[in-house]
């Protein structure tokens, strides 16, 4: 009897089915939109593709663990915590990602970024599955007793389903080098193993030097292979960042070591402007606001005259030559991406996860600004924590400059796949796309090898 089922569905019901099946999930619907609608006309003449429904699968998590995370406050309050860990693809290796803690958590946050993981690992060429875990636990605020009683509980629960090769976490919004401390502290003393589950670890105990930096560094990388491409380059280029973190912060690092000038940083309360430029002292003095006193950004006008904190505003209106978002999801809308455009804006590149919402993007590709995705971009972080799996295995650890150089390969290498398959008419180069079919085309190829499953 003939199936009625229709295995070359076409785009729009292909979201439809993605939206059925998601409900309330728009993080997530939008980074499957996103990818779809480039690899739908790509796979348009490659039936095979479709009879094994590989878009559909990948969209789909391989499994989704969630639980229960509970821990005492410094009042002995009882608090209640939920964690998740999405390991989406493990085609071409072990599911690798961050852990997110941030109140903004959820399942839909977490599987989108789990999903984009999938592609920006297959990017690196490195052996990689996509994975992203994380809870609705607020670091903010909390003691160092308080953030270790709950990384320790977090552990607690996952520690059963990661593993140097099954499912290896990292770092992301609200999971430092404490947080990494104190997880793999729990990990070891679980399973009485020391092995490389975590990447991001601290020197001492079996972490990469320039992991730190890769994710800000090598999104600085990318930005300057895409100007190189239009013949422009960093130097003397100003630059607005948002975020405050290790990303926004080594982003910045790297502008002004080649030779560009840093206008703003940002965190959830608003931004400082920085006419004069935010130099490597001032990054420093920034570094430690964070990480040690766990300060907010506005403190900075305090510190440093000549700079102004706007409250409850975002960054983007203010003039420059190019745009890093590096601080989270859906931060640059369309009106802002306008502004951008209205002001001369050349590049934008993404050191967060899809910073820039649909409407923002259509408007830097309307307009041909060079614009860079952030799973192109900000590939560096994941790349470097994939040498990091590398040394731990052979038990080596390899210097800052090996590194550094590594690295620029790699976002080199990164950039030219995105210009090989994103290529337009006259010179012109889509990102999106390129990222999005080369890393689709990696992950494809090894789950067509290994059948239906
Ligand atoms: N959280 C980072 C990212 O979004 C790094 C993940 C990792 O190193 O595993 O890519």
């Amino acid at each position: 009897m003939a199936s009625v089922y229709d295995r070359q569905v076409d785009f729009d019901t292909f979201m439809e089915g993605v939206e059925k099946r998601n409900p309330g999930q728009d993080e997530f619907v939008q980074a499957v939109r996103e990818v779809a609608a480039d690899v739908f006309p790509f796979i348009e003449d490659k039936p095979e593709y479709h009879e094994a429904q590989i878009l559909r699968r990948i969209a789909e998590p391989d499994r989704i663990v969630s639980f229960r995370v509970c821990w005492e406050d410094d009042d002995n309050n009882v608090r209640v915590e939920r964690g998740w860990r999405v390991q989406n693809n493990n085609a071409i290796g072990p599911y690798k990602g961050g852990i997110r803690f941030h109140p903004t958590v959820n399942e839909s946050v977490l599987k989108f970024l789990a999903f984009e993981q999938t592609f920006k690992n297959s990017l690196t060429g490195l052996p990689m599955g996509g994975g992203k875990g994380g809870s609705n636990f607020n670091p903010r605020g909390k003691s160092d007793n308080e953030v270790m009683r709950f990384c320790q509980s977090f552990m607690t629960e996952l520690y059963r389903h990661i593993g140097p090769h099954t499912d290896v976490p990292a770092g992301d919004i609200g999971v430092g080098s404490r947080e990494i401390g104190y997880l793999f502290g729990q990990y070891k003393r679980l399973t009485g193993r020391w092995e490389g589950v975590l990447t991001g670890k601290g020197c001492e105990y079996g972490g990469s030097a320039m992991r730190p930096e890769a994710t800000g560094y090598g999104a600085v990388y990318f930005l300057r292979n895409m100007l190189t491409r239009s013949e422009h380059d960093v130097e003397g280029k100003t630059a607005v960042i948002s975020g405050a973190g290790n990303v926004a912060t080594h982003a910045a690092k790297k502008i002004n070591a080649l030779g560009g000038k840093v206008l703003t940083l940002s965190d959830s309360d608003g931004f400082v402007h920085d006419p004069d430029g935010i130099d490597q002292d001032k990054i420093a003095w920034v570094r430690e606001l964070k990480n040690e006193r766990r300060g907010r950004i506005s403190e900075y006008v305090e510190e440093f005259t000549g700079a102004t904190y706007h409250e409850g505003k975002r960054p983007w209106h203010v003039e420059c030559d190019v745009a890093m978002p590096c601080a989270t999801q859906n931060e640059l809308e369309a009106d802002e991406a306008r502004a951008l455009v209205d002001n001369g804006v050349m590049a934008v590149c993404e050191g967060a996860n899809m910073p820039t919402t649909k409407n923002g993007v259509d408007v830097f590709h309307e307009a041909d600004v060079l614009y860079a995705p952030g799973k192109a971009a900000n590939a560096g972080g994941v790349a470097v924590s994939g040498l990091e799996m590398s040394q731990n295995a052979e038990r080596v650890s390899w210097n800052r400059e090996k590194l550094d150089d590594m690295l620029l390969d790699l976002m080199s290498d990164i950039h030219d796949k995105c210009v090989d398959r994103g290529a337009g008419s006259r010179g012109r180069v889509n990102y999106v796309k390129g990222a999005n079919i080369a890393g689709f085309e990696r992950v494809a190829g090894a789950m067509l090898a290994f059948g239906v499953m």
